[in-house]
Order: C-alpha cells, then structure tokens, then sequence
C-alpha cells in the first residue's frame, strides 16, 4: 500500500528518486526513506512524515550513487515511526530492502531468524526479507540464488526493491503488490506506477506476478517458479508528463474535478465498438455479478439502477470484500464485471480470482493500463480518465459512471440516445466546476465547516450519489458524514436531526415529489437543507441547481459535492490531496 521507486544507471539517481517518490506520495505518506548505494556503501536516510517535511531534515547535498531506491510507507505492520519506515536492513548490514505488500508468515520466518542469530529493529513484516536473503548468503549460496530462495519462502505479497552493500545490482520483484520498468537510454526505473518516471520515459514494462528482474550493466527478468528467464513486452504510454502535474491548481482534487468536462467529453466520442460488444455479453451471461470498493462500488450501485431501468437487466452488485459470501452461485456462464480506478484493489483481485477458480468470464473497467486487473480479465474497457494523484476519486468516478451508463443504453439498444444525453452535459459540467460556482459552493463550506454530522439523502438513481456523497465528505474533511435512500433515514437516523444539522437532498424530476416530502420531514426536526437537483424548492435552505440529465444525472449531481468537501477540507486545514489514514491504491485485503 505504499510508493516505492528505484533507479540504476548512468545518472546520479538521487535526484530521480526524490523527485519519483514525491509522486507516488499519494500511495502512503506515513513516513518516507531512500537508500542510495555509493562507494562508501549503502547510505540510508529516513523519517517519520510527508515526502516535504522528511526531506527539510534530511541532507542530500553531499550524496550522489548511480543507484537508488525509496520508499512512502503506509503503515501495516508496526507503528509510523523512524525504526518502522523503510528501507529496512539486514541484521548485519549487507542488504537493503523497500517493501510495498504484506508478508503473511513473517511472524514465523522471524522467529527462526531469531534462533539463527539475527537481531530486528522494527516492527515491521519488511523486516524478514532482508535478513532472510542474509542468512541464504551465510549458508554459502551466492547473491541473486539467495535472493531466489529467500523469496521462496515468503507467503503473501510484494513489490521489493533489493539492494547489496558488496555489488552494484539493483534486484526488483513482484508477487500481487504493482512494480512498473521504465526504461531510459542511461538506465532503468523500477516504480509502483507510470507517472513517477514519465518525465523520463514513456516506455515501459508491467512486470507480471512472480518475476525477478536483475538490473546491472544487463537488464534480465527471471520466473521465480521455473527459474528461467523471460521476455516481456515493451509497451508505450499514452499519459502525458504533463497530466500528472497541478498546473494552475493548488491542489491534484480541485485539478482532477476541473477536468470531469474534458474527460467526458472524450469518452463520448470514442469508438463505441467496446461498449457494444461488452453489452452483448452481458446478454448472454447468466448471472451479473458488478465487483467493487468505496466510490467504484457506488458507481456500480448506480449502473444496477441504470441496467434495471434502462434494460431490464438484473446485475448483483457485491462489494469485493465480500463478495466470497456469492462464491457457491458461480458458474462458467456467470459474469463479473470488476470496476477499479487502479487495477491492483487487492479486495477485488481476490474477489477475481474466486471467480477464476470458477471459470467465470472477467470484464474489467479500469484506469491504469497494464494493472494487475487487466491480466486477470478476459476483456477490459478503460476509463481514459488520465493520472488520477489524489487520493479521492473524483474524475475516475465520473469516467466509470459514464462507461457504465453507456452499457446500459447500449443494454437497452438506445446507445445513441444515450451518447447525446451524456454529451448534453459536457458544458453544463463546465459551469458546474466554473470558478463561479467554486465560489458558490465555498460559501456553503462556510456555513458547514463546524458540523459534526452531514447527512445526505436521495431516491432511486440519486440514492448511489448520496452515498458517494458523505464518502467524499468525511474522506478528506473528516465530518461524520452517511448517505441514505431518501426513504430510509426515518428508520432510525432521523433522531440524530438536530437543529440545524445538514442534510443533502438530491432531487429529480423522477423522484421530486417524494424526496421533497423526505426533505419537509428532515426540516421540521430543524435540519439545514442543501437541495441539488434541477428545480429549487420553499423547503431548500440552499440551492444548487444542477440541470435535469435522466440517467446522467448522477455524472453530474456528485461535481458541487466533490467542490463542498475540497473547500471543508480547505477550512478546516485538511490537505484535500493526502487525508489521514488512507491511501490511493489499497493493496491489503
Ligand atoms: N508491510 C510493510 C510495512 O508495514 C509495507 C507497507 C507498505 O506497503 O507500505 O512496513
């Protein structure tokens, strides 16, 4: 669940490194650590904290090596403190790991390490993994064997980048965590994604599960398993260095909101043979099964609605976490369609794979290229949302949305009516993210950042959006925030209602009449009623109008509650890029 970047080559790496880890911050920013392999040895500097306050105290002027790893640690085991951050180091000194993954037997490996002499530091799993290749070099095996057999020993999951005081190779491997070559004419990047290095280069390889690369003077990929080496291809990337920058933007999740219009914009005009020829599957599939975590689950709680209206279509939605419960009703006719911005959510690759095991076909809706997922799947259909940085999703939301409100117009043989309703929202999504409305909506910030409780409330289609909703409140300003059918909150919540306690009420000229009654009940227990839909109404305390757009309604609905809890992140001096606690891409189940 962390960052991790290595180089070696022929420039000095230290530079690259920085630079390359202070983009994968959003992946983990509970501490931060580099190893750079100089004549002197390996010289390794670390610190509790964000990239930018780790490396105010660390002094690098006098530091330069040809190669070099670093590491943004999201704590899984063991606390965030310094012993704790990566690298981690072998007992005796020789060899230097950076770890993203969990190591599930590291209790047991350290135990026998323990009785063999070795001494740990941390508390962490990472721990284990240098000491182990130690102590295969103490029983007489040379360097890269030892590295092979010590990661035969470890059960659960890596991304590692493995350093030897005593040579100047550069070892990286991966096993269910994402590792990422890059490759330069002076040398070889090695990063848990693309836009780490894409200033440098564009040409990449995605290493696949349980591959060893050795980085020298060669370059040489190794199966783990048969020990033979392999070839993999070399692919080119269609993101731009300049997507994975702010621009003007102060921050990544005011950049990645701004850029919904364009987004969708594009997804409209695309070649919509996919689409066709994923909705004909889904025809003929018996048993629909939707697979997702956190934002990407109500995008499909959406497209459940949008299938079932749309196309008369039943789809089971099933948060991937959970999903082993419906294991026993898969068949080979069934079909999953998993939904991940990054395409490594370990939650949803485990749900896949219990499919898998089923023979169940896998289509995959994704934004990174090249992911664990896409390997996974028997077809995949991208977003095309570009580089999403920060933490919440925001552009990567809409773009699913708009993938799965396509399938099911298709679904419903009304793909082209369903293009021209998406179109139709392009400009008014301009507006909503227009600085105007930024202002608007700051205004509300205002009256909301003391709130303890913010609920949100919407029927049918708006249901899935009020969910969203409170998610990307309480994610980056940390108001409890919870999201309800409208007709539900009475079942219990309502007795939170206190005066003034807002509510969001999401309306529609489908679902006015009643979720306007559901907002008359909130307010006569004193609630501040905030209502975005189409039509303003006596009982909204405050209005945002967002234009009618039927089954496009819930592309563009979510935008001023993505700008609402960017500006109560902004008041309440929250950093909208990097909340607490969590991380971009979760790599632990
Ligand atoms: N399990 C390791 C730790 O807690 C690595 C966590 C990560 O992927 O950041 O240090």
């Amino acid at each position: 669940m962390c960052g991790i970047i290595g180089y070696i080559g022929k420039k000095n790496a230290v530079p690259l490194v920085i630079e390359g880890i202070k983009k994968l911050e959003y992946r983990g920013y509970d501490s931060v650590g580099f190893a750079v392999k100089t004549e002197q040895g390996i010289i390794i500097k670390k610190g509790v904290g964000k990239v930018d306050e780790v490396l105010s105290k660390l002094d690098f002027s006098e530091i330069s090596g040809n190669t070099a790893v670093a590491h943004s640690r999201w704590a899984t085991h063991g606390s965030v403190t310094q012993e704790n951050a990566h690298p981690q180091m072998s007992s005796k000194g020789d060899i230097v790991v950076v770890h993203n993954g969990i190591i599930e037997n590291y209790q047991a490996l350290k135990q026998d390490l323990t009785n063999k002499g070795c001494t740990f530091t941390s508390e962490t799993d990472t721990e284990v993994i240098p000491n182990l290749i130690q102590n295969e070099m103490d029983s007489g095996k040379e360097y890269i064997e030892s590295v092979k057999s010590a990661l035969k020993k470890l059960e659960g999951s890596y991304a590692l980048l493995i350093l030897n005081k005593n040579n100047n190779i550069l070892i990286g491997a991966r096993k269910e965590s994402p590792l990422v070559v890059g490759f330069t004419e002076d040398g070889w990047f090695f990063a848990s994604d693309i836009p780490s290095f894409l200033e440098h280069t564009k040409k990449v390889i995605y290493l696949h599960d349980g591959d060893l690369v050795i980085a020298n003077d060669v370059f040489k990929i190794y199966n783990l398993d048969t020990g033979l080496e392999v070839k993999r291809k070399i692919a080119t990337v269609e993101w731009d260095a300049e997507q994975a920058k702010k621009g003007v933007f102060e921050h990544f999740m005011m950049k990645e909101i701004s850029e919904q219009a364009a987004i969708i914009s594009n997804a409209v005009t695309q070649d919509m043979s996919k689409i066709k020829n994923v909705a004909e599957t889904i025809k003929k599939a018996r048993g629909v099964y939707f697979i997702a975590c956190g934002s990407s689950y109500n995008a499909c709680l959406s497209a459940s609605y949008k299938f079932a209206k749309l196309a008369k279509v039943h789809v089971n939605v099933a948060l991937a976490s959970e999903f082993e419960n419906y294991k026993d009703f898969l068949t080979p006719e069934s079909l999953i369609i998993a939904v991940s911005q990054s395409g490594e959510t370990a939650d949803v690759l485990s749900a896949v794979k219990a499919a898998k095991e089923k023979k169940s076909r896998i289509i995959s809706i994704i934004n990174v290229m090249g992911s664990s997922l896409v390997r996974e799947s028997d077809e995949f259909i991208m977003q095309n949302a570009g580089p999403e940085i920060c933490v919440l999703a925001t552009k990567s939301y809409t773009s699913q949305l708009v993938i799965l409100t396509l399938l099911a117009y298709a679904l419903a043989d009304k793909l082209d009516y369903g293009v021209s309703k998406i179109k139709e929202t392009v400009n008014h999504i301009y507006y909503l993210t227009s600085e105007n409305t930024r202002n608007y909506i700051k205004d509300l910030a205002e009256r909301l950042r003391y709130a303890n409780h913010i609920y949100s409330i919407g029927r049918g289609l708006q249901y899935p959006t009020a969910l969203e909703a409170a998610l990307k409140i309480k994610e980056v300003s940390y108001i409890h925030a919870e999201g309800f059918a409208g007709g539900e909150l009475k079942h219990g919540t309502i007795a939170m209602i206190e005066h003034g306690t807002p509510c969001i009420v999401f309306t529609s000229r489908e679902t006015e009449k009643q979720i306007i009654s559901n907002a008359l009940e909130l307010k006569a227990r004193g609630a501040y009623i905030i209502g975005i839909g189409p039509n303003n109404n006596e009982v909204f305390d405050f209005f945002i109008k967002v234009r009618e757009a039927e089954e496009a309604n819930s592309i563009c609905q979510i935008i001023p509650i993505q700008i609402l809890a960017y500006q109560l992140a902004i008041l309440r001096g929250c950093d909208p890029d990097y909340p607490k606690n969590l991380a971009k891409v979760v790599t632990v189940l």
